[in-house]
């Protein structure tokens, strides 16, 4: 049996008990990105929210299947495939090819399927008719509306309310904001010099929202269990999903929505006029390390805004590179006899107070919180005379599952060529000190300088990595 978690779904406003359709099975949608540009550290806070969810169910003992789409049509990715006069394809090539870099320097786990919405044009013409069937269109100009008046539920998600609606206004745009609650387009009529497919519908083209209903029901089911997105999807684009889910098939489409909230930098909107707009590139080229990027970004609880700073970048760094100093410590320093210094409950009280904050609406805070605690007492147990072989044997599953599930800990095993002469190394230096031989201690710290390797003498003993 799995493990329960609680988790917060926008539909109903409430914490709750997540239950799958299927026990032990979870469906789950994402919605991709616009693949008109490089992805932002926004959209990637998002990614890893989504990232986080599925391995924390599949540490939990769900088998997860999810989908996330590339958008490669809509008014950004038109736009842009013209002002640089090349194909759809060629432009949308171009970042989605960006994109799959992205995640995978941030260890994003790879989705089951990723849809592009070009593929899917026969399955949203196909929905599109069972909505036409079931008396929610009408057609104007050549483009297809859905008629919000016709499906009760509207309203539901986002919590608005739609009697102020003006009957017939509608929308043609993807992107929109509340004070334009209106009918919306499903099918966009061909206009001179865009892309546009022939079908029953008319030449044309699908607008936004369709791709997701329609790629998400045909890789899941007409009912499936999570759809997530960040705060800003909640209205029109969710909305909009369920209106045209339901209204086909007179069904629930989605049981539980998650939403992340938005990442700020400096407390401020990111923007490019602002000049504070990042996408991970820019932090790479500025020297930062990915680990340390994700950590930050995995570091605050979903549902709270992430204020992105430099100061919190540095912190993040600090916290990835404690984990691999634990971890080499622990590797280089010969086993205690017995139990050692380090208790059993030790790591017993680490996995459940772990687990317990992840069951607890993914709050990673806590959940790093209690890594941080066992740290500490594992550097205190090496200082106070060791741990022993079947402890630390815990300790370091302990740290594989902190990284199945945040993946945040750095590799310390491909360092492992040379390490035994390091350690010696480290062990002379530290004798030559106590010697009072600082020259020799000196000479040792510049020999071990030369050769990229960093010394730390922390309150817990003498540390060590590679320069990056
Ligand atoms: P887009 O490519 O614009 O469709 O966005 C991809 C995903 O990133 C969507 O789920 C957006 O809601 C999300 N997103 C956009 N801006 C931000 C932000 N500043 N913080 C967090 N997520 C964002
Ligand atoms: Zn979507």
């Amino acid at each position: 049996m799995p493990r329960e978690i609680r988790l917060f779904n926008t539909l109903t406003r409430r914490v709750e008990t997540f239950r799958p359709l299927e026990p032990g099975r979870v469906r789950m949608y994402t919605c991709g990105p616009t693949v008109y540009n490089f992805v932002h550290i926004g959209n990637l806070r998002t990614f890893l929210f989504e990232d986080v969810l599925r391995r924390t169910l599949a540490a939990f003992g769900y088998r997860v299947t999810q989908v996330m789409n590339l958008t490669d049509i809509d008014d950004k990715t038109i736009k842009g495939a013209a002002a640089e006069g090349v194909t759809l394809r060629e432009f949308t090539d171009r970042y989605v090819e960006a994109f799959f870099a992205d995640i995978d320097a941030l260890r994003v786990q790879r989705a089951e399927h990723y849809p592009r919405a070009t593929e899917f044009i026969a399955h949203q013409v196909a929905l599109v008719r069972r909505l036409s069937e079931r008396g929610h269109t009408y057609v104007q100009d050549g483009s297809t509306y859905f008629r919000i008046a016709t499906f009760p539920g509207y309203g539901k998600l986002s919590g608005l309310d739609v009697n102020e609606v003006k009957a017939g206004a509608r929308v043609d745009a993807d992107e929109y904001e509340k004070e334009d609650v209106r009918d919306f387009v499903l099918w966009k009529a061909a206009k001179p010099g865009e892309p546009a497919w022939d079908t029953e519908l008319g030449l044309g083209r699908p607008g936004w929202h369709l791709e997701c209903s329609a790629m998400g029901m045909a890789l899941l089911g007409e009912s499936f269990d999570i759809h997530t997105g960040a705060v800003d999807n909640i209205f029109p684009h969710h909305e909009n999903e369920i209106a045209q889910s339901e209204g086909a098939t007179g069904r629930p489409f989605v049981h539980t929505w998650l939403h992340a909230e938005h990442l700020v930098v400096e407390g401020q909107k990111m923007a490019k006029s602002a000049g504070n707009f990042f996408t991970l590139r820019d932090l790479l080229a500025k020297g930062h390390s990915p680990l340390a990027i994700r950590y930050l970004l995995v570091s605050v609880p979903y549902r709270q805004k992430l204020n992105f700073t430099f100061d919190g970048l540095h912190a993040a760094a600090a916290g990835v590179e404690r984990i691999g100093n634990t971890l080499r410590r622990l590797a280089h320093t010969p086993a205690a006899a017995g139990e050692g210094a380090l208790p059993a409950a030790a790591v017993e009280e680490f996995l459940a107070e772990f687990d317990g904050a992840l069951a607890d609406d993914l709050n990673t805070a806590r959940a790093l919180a209690a890594v941080h605690t066992l740290l500490t007492r594992v550097n205190q147990a090496l200082d106070a005379g060791g741990i022993g072989e079947r402890i630390r044997a815990g300790v370091e599953a302990a740290l594989a599952r902190v990284d199945a599930v945040l993946g945040i800990v750095p590799s310390v095993e491909s360092e492992g060529a040379g390490d035994a002469e390091i350690d010696a190394l480290v062990a002379e230096r530290n004798a030559a000190r106590k010697a009072r031989d600082f020259g020799r201690a000196d000479a040792i710290r510049g020999e071990l300088t030369a050769r990229g390797i960093v010394l730390e003498d922390t309150p817990h003993g003498t540390v060590w990595h590679r320069s990056a």
